[in-house]
C-alpha cells in the first residue's frame, strides 16, 4: 500500500504586503514568512498526512533552500527521492495584498531538471500503487512515468494543473484526471469559459475517470459512458482556500490507495472524492498551504 509523487518542489517566499507594487515601485512589506511549497510537494504532504506510505520523487538545488525542502519533507514522514542538480531549488515570490489578492513569480529552477527518470525512480513507481502527477515539471518525465505506472499496474492519478495543452497526449495512461473547470477546457486548447459537460464528455472518452474540482460547489465524478455523480462541498467558514486543491489530490490518491482493489471507476471515485472533499474543507479554514493540510483524525473527527 503506497503513493508515489512526481513533481515539483518550491520554497514560497510569501510577503505580506499593504498592496502589490506597480511596475518601477518599491514598498515595504509588513511580514514576511518563507514555507516549503510546489504542487507536488504539497500533494506528497497530503497523501502523507492522510495515511498513505509516501514517496516523492523531485529536484531540488544543490544549495540551503534544498536542504530546507528535503529537511521538511522527511520531517512530514515522506520518503523523499530527491535529484540534486545544478540549478537553485525552485522559489515563488508572493505578494498577498490586504484583499487577499495576489501576485506570484516563479522561478522553476531545479524543477525543470526533473526530466529523463532514472533507474531507481522508475522502480518507486513500479513498486507503487499509485502514481500522484501534476504538470509543473517538465512534460516528457511526466508522460514517462505515467507509462511506467501503466506497465506495472500502478493507478495514476493526474492532477492537470497549471492547464497544459500537451497533458492531452498522456489521457490514454491516465485512471484518474483532476481539474477545476478552467484546466478542464485548457487541456483540450478550449477556451476556459467553454461548455463543461462537453469537456468532461470530451475528457471521459480518453478512458479516464474525470473528477472536476468546483470550489465551494464541490466536485463532479464522471467516468466513461456514465452519468456524472455531483459530491457537494462541505459548507465552511471559509479563512484561505490556498491549497485545497493539493490537499483534494493527495486525500484522493490516499484513498485509491486504501481500497484493497486500488479501484478508480465511478462508484469507488465518488466515495473517495467525498473523502477528499472533507480534507479539503478543513484547508480552507486555515491559512497557507502545507500548515493548512489536516491530519487523517482530524479529517476523520469532522465526518463523525
Ligand atoms: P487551488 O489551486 O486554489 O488550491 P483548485 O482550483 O485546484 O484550487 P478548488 O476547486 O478551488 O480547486 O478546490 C478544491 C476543493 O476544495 C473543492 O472541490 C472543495 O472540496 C474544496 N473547497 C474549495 N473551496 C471551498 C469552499 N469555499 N468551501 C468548502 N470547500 C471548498
Amino acid at each position: 500500500m503506497s503513493v508515489v509523487v512526481l513533481g515539483s518542489a518550491n520554497l514560497d517566499l510569501v510577503y505580506d504586503v499593504e498592496r502589490i507594487p506597480a511596475p518601477g515601485e518599491t514598498v515595504l512589506a509588513r511580514g514576511y514568512g518563507a514555507f516549503a511549497g510546489g504542487k507536488g510537494n504539497n500533494q506528497a504532504v497530503a497523501a502523507a498526512r492522510a495515511g498513505s506510505e509516501t514517496r516523492f520523487i523531485a529536484a531540488l538545488g544543490r544549495d540551503e533552500n534544498g536542504d530546507r525542502l528535503a529537511e521538511e519533507a522527511r520531517a512530514a514522514g515522506i520518503a523523499l527521492l530527491d535529484r540534486r542538480v545544478d540549478a537553485p531549488t525552485g522559489t515563488a515570490s508572493i505578494y498577498v495584498d490586504r484583499g487577499g489578492e495576489n501576485s506570484i513569480v516563479v522561478n522553476s529552477g531545479a524543477n525543470a531538471e526533473l526530466t529523463a527518470l532514472t533507474a531507481t525512480e522508475l522502480a518507486a513507481i513500479g513498486d507503487a500503487d499509485v502514481l500522484v502527477l501534476q504538470l509543473e515539471t517538465p512534460p516528457g518525465a511526466v508522460a514517462e512515468a505515467a507509462r511506467a505506472a501503466r506497465a506495472a499496474a500502478t493507478a495514476v492519478v493526474l492532477n492537470a494543473a497549471p492547464a497544459d495543452r500537451r497533458a492531452e497526449d498522456l489521457l490514454g495512461d491516465v485512471d484518474v484526471l483532476v481539474v477545476n473547470e478552467h484546466e478542464a477546457n485548457g487541456l483540450l486548447g478550449r477556451d476556459p469559459g467553454a461548455d463543461l459537460d462537453a469537456a468532461v464528455d470530451a475528457l471521459t472518452a480518453y478512458g479516464c475517470t474525470v473528477v472536476v474540482t468546483l470550489g465551494a460547489a464541490g466536485c463532479l465524478v464522471a467516468a466513461p459512458g456514465g452519468e456524472p455523480v455531483k459530491v457537494p462541498a462541505v459548507p465552511v467558514p471559509v479563512v484561505d482556500t490556498t491549497g485545497a486543491g493539493d490537499t483534494f489530490v493527495g486525500y484522493l490518491a490516499a484513498a485509491i490507495d486504501a481500497d484493497e482493489r486500488h479501484a478508480t471507476g465511478a462508484a469507488a471515485l465518488a466515495g473517495a472524492a467525498a473523502f477528499a472533499t472533507a480534507a479539503a474543507a478543513i484547508a480552507v479554514q486555515r491559512k497557507g498551504a502545507v500548515p493548512s493540510i489536516p491530519t487523517l483524525e482530524e479529517v476523520r473527527g469532522s465526518r463523525d
